[in-house]
């Protein structure tokens, strides 16, 4: 084998190389699989493309290897797949492509192996590796995708334009690939990509945002990101993003160039999570600066309330983007909208109540949104970024000690709404709420105490005021 494979995998080749050639099929390992061993890279899924009747190939495979659940196929795509242990393989036949102008379905007709590399994205993703007697285990290249691979290299195989045109999809996906492997796209490659930028609108939402999904989570999306901006298409597939973009300057003053913070808040934060909807919290912590920042004369430029407007921007992007509408939007909602809060903690004398009040509202998320401030820091001065870090430890801390003594995480008050509904005979309704409120808000202010006897006096005292008297 020209690649390192696993005894797991080399049984079940094995496997499909005997089925093949009864089939007189001649199979072939291809695509991400080849690539991704080429490179030591965790292999997913593997690609089999057999000349002949993938779907019949995937049944012959199943009758020696009996996995279960058994094949299952798609009968108008050719394919099949069947699940070994806990990995996935693929079936497919060769085939040649045709493209129409105005789908990215193209017009399939059964071919040989080269037809079947001809269709390929990427010189990198065109490999195979034979399963058949004769030379079994042999890497066929015929695009030198293993140069490509070993200088770093995303390149079409035919001509680029023509490849982004046939499927727009594939301009996105050279952008994700230049951005998990941390490669270069090349030159021809990357003009046509901002050539046929605006074609990418024949692409559906859905597959859009799988790839830019894609590119947050990888090493350090800021390189698919900076590549989706000089090309053109992020200012079709996310406009709000490049809105962030540029410094003006006016009397001498300038303001940071919102999107490279941006990039590099994200790069940061990608340091320290793999939470996807915590990496989008990073990219949108500031999307509401464009639509806030003022000019204030003396005094410089202002985002007055961005973190508020951004927040609000969070459903319609998402909603646009078709990310899920639940409590992952929730989430990053609030992310963006807490995001200046802990830095007002960083200055001196702040009052337990303070760092309580923060616990209950952050309640779970607190940690997230400590890892969000942090990655928030961009200053080019070290001793600056080192400072406010130490800050931040302090207010971690604070929060870690104010826990421990109050629980106020998660908590709830220890007079509930049932029992003022009880106390009082009232239905649910606005003065439930008002006494609620002043409950907790005068526990969380430190006015009164946290325990039943105290908030118990506390209710009473306050209906008094609004005229209630208790039923029981
Ligand atoms: P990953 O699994 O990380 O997404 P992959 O390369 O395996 O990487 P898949 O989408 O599973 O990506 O595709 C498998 C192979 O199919 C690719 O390596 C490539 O050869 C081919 N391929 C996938 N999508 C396209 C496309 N839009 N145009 C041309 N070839 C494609």
């Amino acid at each position: 084998m020209d690649i390192n494979c696993t005894p797991k995998e080399l049984f079940v080749f094995d496997k499909i190389a005997r089925a093949a050639a009864t089939l007189g099929a001649p199979a072939y390992l291809i695509g991400g699989f080849v690539r991704d061993k080429l490179i030591d890279r965790q292999t997913k899924d593997a690609d089999i493309v057999c000349v002949g009747d993938g779907i019949a190939l995937a049944h012959k495979v199943a009758e020696s290897l009996k996995p279960k659940p058994s094949v299952s196929y798609f009968k108008n795509f050719g394919t099949a797949q069947i699940k070994y242990e806990d990995w996935e393989i693929e079936f497919v036949g060769a085939r040649k492509e045709s493209y129409r102008a105005e789908s990215r379905n193209p017009e399939v007709e059964p071919g040989t192996l080269a037809d079947d590399q001809l269709r390929r994205d990427f010189t990198i993703n065109a490999m195979a590796i034979s399963l058949n007697a004769g030379d079994y285990g042999k890497l066929i290249d015929p695009f030198n995708g293993l140069s490509d691979l070993e200088a770093k290299i995303i390149r079409t195989p035919l001509d680029p334009l023509r490849t982004f045109s046939d499927d727009p999809l594939r301009m996105l996906r050279a952008i994700r690939f230049a951005s998990q492997l941390g490669f270069t796209i090349a030159e021809p490659t990357l003009k046509a990509i901002a050539e046929d930028a605006p074609r990418i609108a024949i692409v559906s939402q859905e597959r859009i945002t799988d790839e830019i999904n894609k590119i947050i989570l990888s090493p350090k999306p800021s390189i698919g990101f900076d590549l989706l901006y000089k090309t053109g298409l992020l200012k079709i597939i996310f406009p709000q993003m490049v809105d962030l973009e540029g410094a003006e300057y006016i009397d001498g003053m300038g303001h940071k160039d919102n999107f490279y913070h941006t990039l590099q808040v994200l790069d940061n934060i990608s340091r320290n999570t793999a939470d996807l909807w915590l990496r989008w919290a990073a990219i949108l912590h500031d999307i509401g600066k464009p639509a806030t920042k003022k000019f204030e004369n003396g005094h410089g430029w202002t985002f007055h309330g961005h973190e508020v407007v951004g927040g609000r921007m969070v459903p319609k992007i998402f909603t646009k983007l078709k990310l899920p509408l639940n409590d992952k939007m929730r989430f990053v909602r609030k992310l963006v909208e807490y995001h200046l809060r802990p830095i007002s903690l960083t200055r001196e004398n702040i009052t337990d109540s303070a760092i309580r009040r923060l616990l209950f509202d952050a309640g779970d998320d607190i940690d997230a949104l400590m890892t969000l401030c942090e990655a928030d820091i961009t200053s080019k001065n070290k001793q600056k970024v080192k400072r406010f870090l130490e800050n931040f430890e302090l207010v971690r801390q604070r929060l870690k000690a104010v826990e421990e003594k109050d629980q106020i995480r998660n908590w709830q008050p220890p007079v509930t709404g049932e029992m003022i509904m009880e106390k009082f005979g009232l239905p649910p309704g606005r003065t439930v709420g008002i006494l609620k409120n002043a409950i907790r808000e005068a526990i969380l202010d430190g006015i009164i105490d946290n325990n039943y006897d105290a908030a118990y006096a506390f209710m009473m005292e306050k209906a008094a005021g609004l005229h209630l008297i208790p039923v029981k």
